[in-house]
């Protein structure tokens, strides 16, 4: 995205910082913001409605950071930036870079100042089960992730009855995909995952053995990454009918980053 929208050094006077006078007497900020959103619409139409209002945007900036006391500048700009991208519609990305231009450190400055980064992501997730009830433990997952106000679920796949994969020995499971927009990074996104599966009474016993609920990244943007924790692409999807039928339904034509094959190539590859 390549359009931006700039409000520059709006001041608000406020009260963060560590020192107790700081929350007391508050002191001049500046706060700074490049918005990123498609502005063809409203380039086309001169229609405010289909663009975002910077002087909302300031307002709800000036409110939110007047309304809200926090010790760091790195905790305001992360609850400022989180806050815009759940409330402001078509808004994909921002940078907010918030100053202090009267940093109490007994030295003279123009000013000290912290500038973030904000997005929401696009991960589909890959879900199964196989013990208990199969089928609510997976809708409970849906919906769970569904009320997070940091994650919008965008497209469910059908829910497909298929065998064991690797471990034979065990009962059908259910799986299924979803798409997912969130504002949370690879590891946090991970970590929500795991407290779903330990919420749904998960126990790890062997790997690939039964499981009430088993959640996976199979991909996030299109990013590559690995580490002990956490492979993205999931390290093992393009070999698997169970995920590669469900992602063909709800993103045929997105793109493996590494294998450059998209969901329907690798899904007719299998066959
Ligand atoms: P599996 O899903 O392969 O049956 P588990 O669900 O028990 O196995 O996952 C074991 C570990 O795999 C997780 O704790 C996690 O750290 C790691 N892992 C690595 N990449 C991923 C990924 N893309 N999605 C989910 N877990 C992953
Ligand atoms: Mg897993």
């Amino acid at each position: 995205m390549a359009d931006k929208i700039h409000i520059k050094d709006l001041e608000v006077f406020c009260n963060h910082g560590v020192f107790p006078e700081e929350n007391k007497l508050g002191q001049k900020f500046l706060v700074s913001a490049v918005l990123f959103t498609d502005t063809r619409a409203a380039g086309l139409s001169d229609d405010l409605e289909k663009s975002i209002n910077y002087g909302d945007i300031s307002h709800q900036m000036h409110d939110f950071l007047q309304k809200n006391t926090y010790r760091l500048l790195e905790r305001a700009v992360e609850e400022l930036a989180a806050h815009l991208l759940k409330t402001t519609p078509r808004l994909e990305c921002i940078q907010i870079e918030l100053k202090k231009p009267w940093a109490p450190i007994g030295l003279p400055l123009a000013y000290a100042s912290v500038e973030i980064e904000r997005s929401w992501h696009t991960a589909y997730l890959g879900l199964g089960s196989n013990m208990g009830d199969t089928r609510k433990y997976i809708e409970d997952a849906v919906h769970a992730l569904a009320q997070m106000d940091d994650c919008r679920v965008e497209a469910v796949s059908e829910w497909i009855v298929t065998k064991p994969y690797g471990v034979a020995d065990q009962d059908d499971f259910l799986n299924g995909c979803l798409q997912l927009r969130t504002l949370l990074p690879p590891r946090e996104l991970l970590g929500r995952l795991h407290t779903l599966e330990h919420a749904a009474g998960r126990t790890r016993t062997r790997p690939w053995g039964p499981r009430t609920l088993d959640l996976d990244i199979l991909l996030y943007d299109d990013l590559v990454m690995h580490t002990p924790e956490l492979t993205i692409p999931h390290a093992d999807m393009h070999h698997r009918a169970f995920v590669l039928q469900p992602m063909a339904e709800i993103a045929p034509y997105t793109l493996h980053p590494l294998l450059k094959k998209t969901m329907l190539q690798l899904r007719d590859a299998l066959k």
